[in-house]
């Protein structure tokens, strides 16, 4: 519905659509407010270019190899791996971070039950899949998955041992 109004800075008589479902009145002609806004732009050149500048700096932080570096090392340390000792899980946590989000490196035998970060003991799993299994160690989720009905290949299918990482890095 088109509505008569007149701009309080030009006094103007205009007319807009009425879309906002609260009814928000408009005060101000088009005109006006493109040019309030390029004035304001204006007036506000140097805090924009700065804030350009820092957003760019920090788009191409996120996608520089180092910084994606960084985050792995900073993973590797969350979960307990030594990468001075076994170097080789790094790949296992960069390969688990290129499946997406939705992925997790979890200890098959939890980190609270004295599983340790090292091959045998990391797998990837989906995250809904890590929720479900929290504290169990795998032969207890699957313990848990059957009892309760589910099929266990929602667990199996998409579990990745690091093993089978590892092993497809070498071949
Ligand atoms: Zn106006």
């Amino acid at each position: 519905m088109l509505t008569k109004a007149v701009c309080i800075k030009c006094d103007v008589e205009f007319e807009y659509e009425r879309g906002d479902p609260r009814g928000a009145k408009r005060t101000v002609c088009v005109d006006c407010k493109r040019a309030t806004k390029a004035a304001w732009r204006r007036d506000n050149k140097s805090e924009i270019a700065d804030k350009t500048r820092k957003s760019r700096a920090e788009h191409r932080l996120a996608r520089s190899p180092q910084y994606q570096r960084r985050r792995i090392y900073k993973k590797c340390n969350k979960l307990g791996i030594s990468l001075s000792q076994y170097p080789h899980l790094f790949h296992v946590v960069e390969f688990s971070r290129g499946l997406g989000p939705d992925w997790e490196v979890d200890h098959i035998i939890p980190k609270s039950r004295g599983g340790l970060a090292v091959e045998e003991n990391l797998q990837i799993v989906p995250g809904e899949v890590n929720r479900s299994k929290k504290t169990k160690t795998h032969a207890e989720f699957i313990g848990y998955l059957d009892a309760r009905g589910t099929d266990l290949d929602w667990y199996l299918s998409r579990r990745i041992t690091a093993t089978d990482v590892i092993a497809n890095l070498e071949a």
